[in-house]
């Protein structure tokens, strides 16, 4: 069978040497900054394969998106941009979360760290956001049992929760990190966040050489944008976890720069971390290409290939900070395509 089972469990396929993966390129900037990112691969000899899927968001039906599943259950691994769900028929769920519940993708990881040479409203932030990615507060069981009464089910489950404490602390040990801190509204909702910190806090028990703690998540907000310095690891909730990964990101410099990687036991999905759609800036060479190469980075080093991971960071890097051509969400005047060929103009030349 070509898919090669990794030591982890998650699986990745492979055909005469070469990685094969699904590419979802969603809606907005997504098909251009999928298409530096083939340019880069081309251009730097990168032994990987896409298998592009195009979903219509205007679709009525899943036909797009179950042909999208079955290629990842296929290859194992994905890159993926925004997908947008433009039906105004209320049982077609958000696809993008369809995804996520079909692959049990229950965890994701965003690492923000900041870079050196770009004006942000914090320097030398280093925070890893565990994210629970798959209910909560996504659940999608809403209803209007009385018209005007709308009820929404948040759901936390013990498994989901343990599965994901586990990832946290393990991720911290493995990381060399000090503290993991669970972030919960449980003086609100005692029985869901409660079963939520509860069971974080069970989990660390495990890890006598980790520090844990827990914070509510407002003030969770306002000691992020005050003084994000004091985090480490963090863990949380879907929907807690969606808006503090995008305070983070615009702590060092916004949606354009940070990945995000979604793994479940058996497959993984690469994507920005702030998963926006960039609908008003497409088509305007403005995007700023870096967190979709960043997550391409990440899924090269997922599938093993390191040192092509490593020439993408290292291109990365110089272009930011040495050669300073940014984008102008970072208050720069460089084009899109700049960056992108000036990446691939490093990365021509490692050896
Ligand atoms: P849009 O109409 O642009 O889709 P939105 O309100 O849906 O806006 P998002 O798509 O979530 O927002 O994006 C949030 C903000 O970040 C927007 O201003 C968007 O233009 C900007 N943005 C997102 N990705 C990038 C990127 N790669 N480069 C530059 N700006 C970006």
């Amino acid at each position: 069978h070509p898919q090669a089972q990794r030591p982890n469990g998650l699986l990745r396929a492979r055909y005469g040497g070469r990685n094969v993966v699904t590419m979802l390129p969603g809606a907005g900037i997504g098909p251009e900054l999928m298409g530096y990112v083939k340019e880069v691969f081309l251009k730097g000899g990168i032994p990987v394969d896409f298998e592009t899927v195009q979903i219509d968001p205007k679709s009525d039906n899943n036909d797009d998106l179950k042909y999208a599943i079955m290629s990842i259950r296929r290859n194992g691994v994905c890159i993926k941009g925004n997908i947008e769900t433009q039906s105004l028929d209320s049982a077609i769920f958000s696809r993008n979360v369809v995804l996520r519940n079909e692959l049990d993708l229950f965890v994701n990881i965003i690492n923000v760290q900041s870079c050196n040479n770009i004006s942000s409203r914090h320097k030398n932030v280093n925070v890893i956001v565990v994210r629970q990615n798959t209910e909560g507060e996504y659940a999608m069981l809403e209803h209007e049992g009385v018209k005007g009464v709308v009820e929404s089910m948040k759901v936390i489950t013990k498994t989901n929760s343990t599965r994901l404490a586990r990832y946290a602390f393990e991720l911290a040990k493995n990381n060399g990190r000090a503290k993991v801190t669970a972030i919960h509204k449980a003086n609100i909702m005692k029985l869901s966040d409660g079963l939520f910190l509860e069971t974080c806090r069970n989990m660390s028990l495990n890890y006598p050489d980790i520090k844990f703690d827990d914070m509510i998540i407002d003030n969770c907000c306002m000691q992020l944008v005050s003084n994000p310095h004091q985090f480490d690891v963090m863990v949380m909730p879907n929907l807690y976890g969606s808006i503090v990964s995008n305070v983070i990101c615009g702590l060092v410099g916004g949606a354009g720069l940070i990945s995000g990687k979604n793994y479940g036991d058996h497959y993984a999905v690469f994507e920005p971390a702030t998963r926006s759609t960039g609908s008003s800036i497409a088509g305007t060479n403005t995007a700023n290409p870096i967190a979709m190469l960043n997550a391409s980075a990440d899924m090269l080093e997922h599938l093993g290939h390191k040192m092509h991971c490593y020439k993408i960071r290292k291109a990365i890097c110089e272009t930011l900070n040495e050669n300073k051509i940014h984008t102008p969400d970072l208050n720069g005047t460089a084009k899109s395509s700049d960056v992108v060929q000036n990446i691939i103009k490093h990365i021509v030349t490692y050896t």
